[in-house]
């Protein structure tokens, strides 16, 4: 120890000089490093606490992997009585779409999520804003920040201003590849590591663009590091990871004075006072500039979390969602097709801890928000995203919200995405209530109920409107048949009949025109009938709601009305059917 100190002193004392002027040339002014470090004090949480934060980049695009981070970033934090902040990421100006903020903001909003800290809806007047006392929250909005960090590793001899032209990098590359070296810049290549600071105020003054580079040799306790070696880094997902050391001068200010991903990255998470780094197992390549970055600055880093891809099963094989190929992978998908922020924070959950759905098994009607998620539960390698299985829990889920809810659910869905239906479910709002409740009481409720905009197609018949014939009449019923069957029916209908006394009536009349009164008799006697019961049901049930197969026939009725009931019976012309 007292050996590598002596190294130190000794290393600073020759180059100290120069890199301060190096320093004060490059960021003249602004507030020290030191100065920002004391502004953004650690927080004052309870031990354990995870400060967790979501850090989009503002392209337009808003996924599903944005939603699971934000679930994952939201619960790590919620459930530790932690942070959890919205952080974006606007540094590359050709990738930002306006009004990118404000779409995320709002898609996260639909499913439930909103960051406590960071940028957000105002309070007043619903514009962009941002709250919390760790920002900005805009990286764009960070310049002076990220230079005073900067100006620190210039001042320190771990970063210096590179003069490399475009031309001159792809010499480089391509000699590197030619020689089958890895690609960057590092050892030799480093052309400006050791220029002075005059050389560097002349380029700086005839107009030369520079950019500003790590200085990977001198990170490591300020030793030239000739065998980079290995890194250990505990995952908070993936457990003990073995990285190659950083060895790259890689950029940190990129010609135009913004921060590249990696300096933004390691400058705003120490600041922010993050504890856990969730992202996408991308970044796991450029950990170890992550990790040369906080040592390079002194930082302790957080616990990294890098999640798996999520994947969908196509055809027989496992592979990435795609943008192109996949609608269900952009966000306003759920939000058009109506699901249930429930019903998707239910499925994610299952997706997102490997142990949820046992504990799920084990507490069925507990919150999601009671079960503690673990990030060594988290998936490591392609994690498969399943929207049949979404559809499926979703149904579960919605069998469990009182109907009145979901009819709510349903007109706001329908006033965003089906307005035509907005006033006719609003009037008729006992109806849609009583459609939504069918068959839901009792041991085994109906679990068909998936999302908004197939619930509204399942019960769309209730409502004139909306009312078609979409299938035809059971094949093995003539045309003559129905007709008479609808008439008997029609002329029986009594609509305060108990539910076996209607059926009895159907018995009857399926008997009166040849067909058995019970399935089971057709089936022995099969030559001796036209069909069965079951046979006459369909006809009354595809006049009624234009559908072979629906809930209780009796039940519908009583939720038509007994007008409605008459009005299709009697108005059904059956040819063609
Ligand atoms: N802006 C980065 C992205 O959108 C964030 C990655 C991270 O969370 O650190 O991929």
């Amino acid at each position: 120890l007292v050996c590598h100190s002596v190294l130190l002193y000794n290393y600073k004392m020759m180059s100290n000089n120069n890199n301060q002027q190096l320093a004060d040339l490059l960021f003249p002014g602004g507030c020290t490093a030191d100065w920002y470090e004391t502004l953004y004090a650690p927080r004052m949480l309870p031990p354990g606490a995870a400060v967790t934060r979501l850090g989009p980049s503002p392209t337009g695009f808003i996924h599903l992997g944005n939603l699971f981070m934000a679930y994952v970033n939201k619960k790590l934090a919620a459930q530790s009585d932690g942070v959890f902040l919205l952080r974006v990421e606007d540094t590359d100006q050709k990738r930002e779409v306006e009004g990118a903020a404000e779409s995320l903001i709002t898609a996260l909003a639909y499913f439930g999520i909103r960051a406590e800290e960071g940028v957000c809806f105002e309070a007043a007047g619903g514009g962009i804003g941002e709250q919390g006392t760790y920002g900005p929250y805009f990286q764009s909005e960070r310049g002076d920040i990220y230079h005073s960090f900067a100006k620190k590793l210039v001042s320190e001899g771990k970063a210096y201003p590179c003069f490399l032209t475009e031309e001159e990098l792809g010499l480089i590359r391509a000699e590197q590849e030619r020689g089958k070296l890895p690609t960057g810049i590092y050892g030799a290549y480093a052309k400006y590591r050791g220029a002075g600071a005059d050389e560097v105020k002349r380029r700086i003054e005839a107009g030369e663009r520079y950019v500003l580079r790590l200085y990977a040799d001198r990170v490591y306790s300020g030793l030239p590091i000739a065998d980079p070696g290995t890194i250990r880094v505990r995952d908070g997902i993936r457990g003990e990871l073995a990285l190659p050391r950083n060895v790259m001068d890689v950029v940190l200010l990129k010609t135009d004075g913004l921060p590249t991903y990696h300096f933004a990255h390691t400058v705003d998470d120490h600041l922010m006072r993050t504890t856990h780094v969730v992202r996408g197992e991308e970044w796991l390549s450029s950990l170890p500039i992550h990790i040369a970055l906080f040592e390079a600055l002194g930082f302790a880093p957080p616990i990294y979390c890098h999640t798996a891809l999520l994947m969908k099963m196509d055809g027989g094989t496992k592979r990435k969602l795609s943008k192109r190929k996949d609608p269900e992978l952009a966000l306003s998908y759920y939000i058009a097709e109506g699901y249930h922020p429930a019903a998707i924070e239910e499925y994610l959950l299952t997706i997102i801890n490997s142990n949820y759905e046992e504990w799920r098994e084990a507490h069925p009607d507990a919150k999601p928000s009671d079960f503690v998620m673990t990030t060594e539960k988290m998936g490591v390698s392609g994690i498969l995203f399943d929207l049949d299985k979404l559809q499926n829990i979703s149904k579960d889920v919605l069998a469990h919200i009182p109907a009145q809810e979901l009819a709510g659910f349903l007109t706001e869905w329908a006033g965003r995405e089906k307005p035509e239906a907005l006033p006719v479910l609003t009037r008729e709002w006992d109806t849609l209530v009583r459609a939504l409740d069918v068959g839901r009481g009792g041991d085994k409720p109906r679990k068909d109920l998936s999302y908004a905009k197939q619930i509204f197609d399942f019960i769309s018949y209730f409502f004139d409107e909306f009312f078609r014939r979409e299938d035809p009449m059971p094949e093995n019923v003539p045309a003559e048949d129905v007709r008479a069957i609808l008439t008997d029916y029609l002329a029986s209908y009594d609509h305060a009949d108990a539910r076996d006394v209607w059926f009895e009536k159907i018995r009857g009349i399926a008997e009166a025109h040849g067909y058995a009164a019970k399935p089971k008799d057709y089936k022995k006697e099969p030559e001796r009938y036209k069909g069965h019961v079951g046979d006459v049901s369909t006809v009354i049930r595809v006049a009624l709601v234009g559908r072979a197969n629906s809930p209780d026939i009796c039940e519908i009725q009583q939720i038509l009305g007994e007008a409605r009931v008459r009005a299709r019976i009697g108005a059904a012309d059956f040819k063609g059917l």
